[in-house]
């Protein structure tokens, strides 16, 4: 059976109208599916009993299976989901002042081997489908009682560029009034830098937030930590991320995690320097929070606060962000790893 939850709120009405049925009461089934957030058909009361029949007997509502929450101790919860063929995912529930973000994942795996992240140790095994991208933040919204997800990344596992349909219709139902109302402008999609990806999400009419996993500003210290700028060498991602911006009149954000000896040196703030100089973006520092799995290190507090400094002075835009979870298995990809081994 398919996952309801696959379907557009458009793709719904003509099910229904297969089925003789009014848009209408695909409205109200879409309804109960996102704003009632009802996780069985049996709830959808004001359908009559004829229609939840044939809707249980055309479509699955199953819910994910929780195999590991961890909690830290600065609100951040991990939640590690079972798919239905024993695949592993995790999302990411993170407390920020009056911001409640949802990190999800869009694919199981990852393909793009970058050097310092867990999620593509074990390799790829398959996409998500749009049901089971929308059903994490549906367990999440489950397990919370009063408050409401405010803000959703895709920076969980897998690149979402690289499962482009599924994510972009699953982005169409979080948005979607009838679906969770979530604005645009709060949805981020985060990208190793899928150039394709990039050109082709400009033109969809979604003022989505744009991050790219930048992480050194030379191709060779790039293509060493991330694999893909052999494909997308910088000249050609910046470009289209400047197309992005202009198309959209989105500010596009790139992702710097400082890891020691690596792409925190003077010479590398002044490549990102000339990287970034002469159009409107931002930069979101992270020091680098020490995986298993990998050897890299954080640099010290010093050499942080001087790349800092060096970037600010040239007029760059820069955030330093807190590294959330430290205490749980807080990078990306560490937890399901730890569970495949
Ligand atoms: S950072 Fe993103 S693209 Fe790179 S390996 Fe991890 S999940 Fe894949």
């Amino acid at each position: 059976m398919k996952d309801i939850r696959d379907y557009s709120l458009d793709e719904l009405k003509d099910v229904f109208k297969g089925w003789g049925q009014t848009a209408y009461r695909a409205k109200q089934a879409f309804s109960w599916l996102y704003q009632k957030r009802a996780a069985s058909f049996d709830l959808m009361s004001n359908l009559s009993r004829e229609l939840r029949k044939k809707l249980k007997e055309n479509f699955s509502l199953n819910r994910l299976r929780l195999d590991k929450l961890q909690e830290s101790s600065d609100g951040t919860k991990k939640f590690l989901f079972a798919l239905e063929d024993g695949s592993l995912i995790e999302s990411v529930l993170i407390p920020v002042k009056d911001r409640l973000t949802a990190c999800l994942s869009s694919q199981a795996g990852c393909k793009f081997s970058c050097g310092f992240c867990a999620s593509g140790v074990s390799g790829f095994k398959r996409n998500l489908r749009t049901g089971e991208i929308i059903s994490q933040l549906l367990e999440i919204y489950y397990m919370l009682k009063d408050s409401a997800v405010t803000n959703v990344v895709f920076m969980g596992t897998g690149e979402p560029l690289d499962n482009y349909e599924n994510v972009l219709k699953a982005i169409r139902i979080i948005n979607a009034p009838e679906g969770l109302n979530i604005g645009a402008r709060r949805i981020t999609i985060s990208t190793c830098g899928i150039i394709p990806g990039i050109k082709r999400l400009s033109t969809e009419g979604l003022q989505v937030e744009l991050s790219v996993s930048l992480h050194a500003a030379d191709d060779t210290t790039r293509a060493r930590l991330m694999p893909v700028n052999k494909k997308y060498p910088l000249k050609d991602l910046i470009s289209a991320c400047k197309e992005y911006a202009a198309l959209t009149k989105r500010q596009v954000t790139f992702e710097y995690v400082l890891i020691k000896g690596l792409n925190c040196s003077k010479e590398a703030a002044d490549d990102l320097v000339r990287l970034l100089t002469g159009w409107e973006c931002k930069v979101n520092l992270l020091v680098y929070n020490p995986v298993d799995e990998f050897l890299y290190q954080p640099p010290e507090e010093r050499e942080v606060e001087f790349f800092v400094w060096l970037l600010r002075k040239k007029g760059i835009v820069v955030t330093l962000r807190k590294s959330r979870g430290k205490d749980i298995d807080g990078a990306c990809g560490q937890l399901r790893a730890k569970y495949l081994k």
